[in-house]
């Protein structure tokens, strides 16, 4: 089955590489041997106006649908790149687009459109929730005129490239609901306003993700940051985890194409034993069989994301995609690191920084185990395993 895309597709997809191509493997490599923010691609992408190609043309944005921002990140990471360094704030907009006043989506989404405001920190693990969203503890006091928040975040990516921060956080206590997912609520932080009372800590990674941990101490936000209703806010961002997982699918779609381009050539060119080592169906059997499995992660992505365009449910569909593909661009890493033979860990061969990258996703932003017990329960009607 051929994927066949638009020529509006294909000149988004042509327009990204054009972008890429600025921007090769050294430029990555460097980022990443010295922990960099990548500011200059980041800001290339914001000129051009990708990041706000998801934010309707009201609001300063491109009004594109969901299968054409997943094509960027697509193609951003097929190139090399790292899509993971923008893509939140191509979507953490969307509780706001959805369910935010009036008020705040004037106020913010075209300043997000044009990127003189970053909104790409989203605060939802907590340390000993971990998974379990739902049993996070920081908590949202009302007082006269809004409210004060306390407790901790882990694994805020983004938080010092951003200056808006997307908090979840409980208004009414655990065992005080009647349903576990009511009495979570959602605010928009003013990073710079808040002072001190958000104190974010860097967390050393084995990849250049810019990734923390946030301390939250009697932090005094108003009743204007809440984001929709007090007390929905886990609905608000179950609507946003389509998106965001179909999005960074899609990256993981472009980090398997890479593998499999980048295993495939070397695999042709690198001799032993006088001849290709590509010639061997031990070497060659993997990358192919990687290369189906990607084929099918980007039909099933592709589906996925035509459902979600058309407002019609897909969370079955997202899910099973999000399993698909990042396990699929594993198996693809793994097949290009063994072809690499030793030179897959020299880090000017770029092997081992894509492998690092692409190894990420089948962990966050949900891991893949609990994506078996969602598609399990929700999919296949099996007892409830968590
Ligand atoms: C680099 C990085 C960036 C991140 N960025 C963000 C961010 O910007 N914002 C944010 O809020 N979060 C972020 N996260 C958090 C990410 O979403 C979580 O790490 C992820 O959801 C898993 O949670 P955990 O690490 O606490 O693992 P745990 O929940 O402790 O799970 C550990 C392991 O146990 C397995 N497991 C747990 N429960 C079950 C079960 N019931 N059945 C079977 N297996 C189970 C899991 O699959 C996993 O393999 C980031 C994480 C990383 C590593």
């Amino acid at each position: 089955m051929a994927v066949t895309y638009t020529d509006a597709q294909e000149a988004i997809r042509e327009a990204i590489r054009r972008l890429c191509r600025g921007f090769g493997l050294d430029y990555w490599h460097n980022c990443d041997e010295c922990q960099a923010y990548p500011e200059d691609f980041v800001q290339a992408m914001t000129a051009s106006g990708w990041l706000g190609a998801l934010i309707p043309e009201t609001y300063g944005g491109s009004g594109l649908g969901v299968l054409d921002g997943c094509l960027i990140l697509q193609e951003i990471n097929r190139a090399g790149g790292n899509g993971a360094s923008c893509h939140a704030q191509m979507y953490t907009m969307a509780a706001i687009l959805n369910h935010g006043s009036e008020a705040q989506k004037s106020k913010y989404l075209p300043r997000i459109a044009e990127g003189s405001l970053r909104l790409q920190a989203f605060g939802v693990t907590e340390p000993d929730a971990g998974s379990n969203t739902l049993a996070i503890r920081t908590f949202a006091a009302r007082t006269a005129d809004g409210y004060v928040i306390n407790g901790q975040k882990i694994w805020t990516s983004r938080y010092f490239q951003s200056h808006l921060y997307l908090l979840l956080v409980r208004t009414t206590p655990l065992d005080e609901v009647t349903r576990k997912t009511d009495g979570l609520s959602l605010f928009l932080v003013d990073i710079a306003k808040a002072g001190d009372a958000l104190k974010a800590v860097p967390i050393p990674t084995m990849l250049n993700h810019h990734t923390n941990q946030v301390f939250i101490t009697d932090l005094h936000v108003s009743a204007d940051d809440l984001v929709g209703e007090e007390g929905r806010g886990f609905s608000y961002i179950v609507d946003s985890l389509n998106v965001e997982r179909l999005l960074v699918s899609s990256e993981s779609i472009g980090d398997g194409q890479w593998f499999v381009e980048a295993a495939s050539r070397y695999a042709s060119e690198r001799v032993v034993f006088g001849r290709p080592i590509g010639a061997n169906q031990g070497v060659q059997f993997p990358i192919a069989r990687a290369h189906i499995n990607i084929n099918a992660a980007e039909l099933m992505r592709n589906d996925a994301a035509a459902l979600l365009d058309a407002g019609k449910p897909c969370a079955q569909e997202t899910l099973m995609t999000k399993y698909l593909a990042t396990e699929s661009s594993w198996e693809a890493a793994e097949a290009c690191m063994t072809t690499f033979g030793g030179y897959g860990v020299a880090r000017e061969y770029h092997v081992e920084r894509k492998w690092k990258e692409a190894r990420l996703f089948r962990t966050a932003p949900i891991a893949n185990n609990l994506v078996l017990a969602q598609v399990a329960q929700h999919g296949l009607g099996m007892p409830r395993s968590y």
